[in-house]
């Protein structure tokens, strides 16, 4: 009796043996299964998630970027992509801007002054509420050529709080007002990872010309890769706000699509080559 319980326990110690496993291999075999062919991770991703990511992946091409160059103008022009961007806001004219941009699907990206974002914070949530990309314009719009090397951080560190005490985070992109730039100004954006953002299309709205004219001169002008310069504050922009739904027209009717600056740098960068914009450096 002894002997036959004896052999009994082994068979049972054999097949916990074989068993165990088998069924841990069924257990991932059927989990893999259950997830299908397309990623799970993705899958459980929020719509929150999904931003963050992209935002990250963004940030890195910004990174990368800055690795051989200090600024952008425009892309290679490889993808049939373009950048809206506005300068001198948050304004008055911004909300209808806005408007605009969200009844067509637009993407934009909006260079703020410090000084204007104090007195509008609400029109800053509600810029990047919407998606759209926002980079430093100075605080008080300054030619930071005419600055020292001082007064020119004090420019993009107050400009950043301002942006901060608003209720955004975004600190990527610079533009300098009026294109004025020194070698202080470059080493500050190195120091901060600040991107100066160019632009190879000027749009010249501060000039006020004709809506038709200026959507007419734009498109014209633009082509893959392009960096459009607008304004949506700083003076009267109502012939910007006219122009701009026969501007978005016009770029989908050429198969452009409109971006935000940081998905331009990550889906087109800008070439290792492009030389400095001549007579922009100004002692
Ligand atoms: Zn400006």
């Amino acid at each position: 009796m002894r002997h036959e319980e004896a052999r009994r326990r082994a068979l049972k110690r054999r097949a916990i043996l074989i068993g165990v496993p088998v069924a841990l291999l069924a257990f991932v075999v059927g989990a893999k299964l259950l997830r299908g062919g397309s990623s799970g991770t993705e899958e459980k991703e929020t719509p929150a998630q999904l931003v963050a990511r992209q935002r990250a992946r963004e940030n890195r091409a910004i990174d990368r970027v800055l690795g051989y160059t200090t600024f952008i103008k425009s892309g290679k022009g490889r993808k049939r992509e373009v950048a809206l961007t506005f300068d001198d806001g948050p304004s008055e004219y911004t909300d209808r801007v806005l408007r605009i941009l969200r009844r067509t699907n637009t993407p934009a990206t909006f260079l703020v002054i410090g000084s204007m974002v104090r007195e509008r914070q609400g029109t800053l949530r509600k810029i990047v509420r919407q998606g759209q990309a926002v980079g430093n314009h100075t605080d008080s719009h300054p030619a930071m050529g005419t600055l020292d090397a001082v007064s020119q951080s004090r420019e993009v560190d107050d400009q950043e709080r301002a942006v901060k005490e608003a209720g955004a985070r975004e600190r990527r992109l610079f533009r300098p007002p009026y294109r004025s730039f020194d070698e202080s100004t470059l080493e500050l954006l190195a120091e901060r990872k600040l991107l100066m953002v160019l632009w190879s299309v000027d749009t010249s709205d501060y000039e006020s010309p004709d809506p038709r004219e200026m959507a007419h001169d734009v498109l014209n002008q633009v082509e893959p890769g392009s960096i459009i310069l607008m304004h949506d504050g700083g003076g009267d922009r109502t012939a910007t706000v006219r122009a701009l739904p026969d501007i978005i027209k016009g770029l989908k009717r050429r198969h452009l699509k409109p971006v935000t600056v940081p998905r331009l740098v990550l889906d087109d960068p800008p070439p290792r080559d492009q030389g400095m914009p001549e007579g922009t450096l100004k002692g």
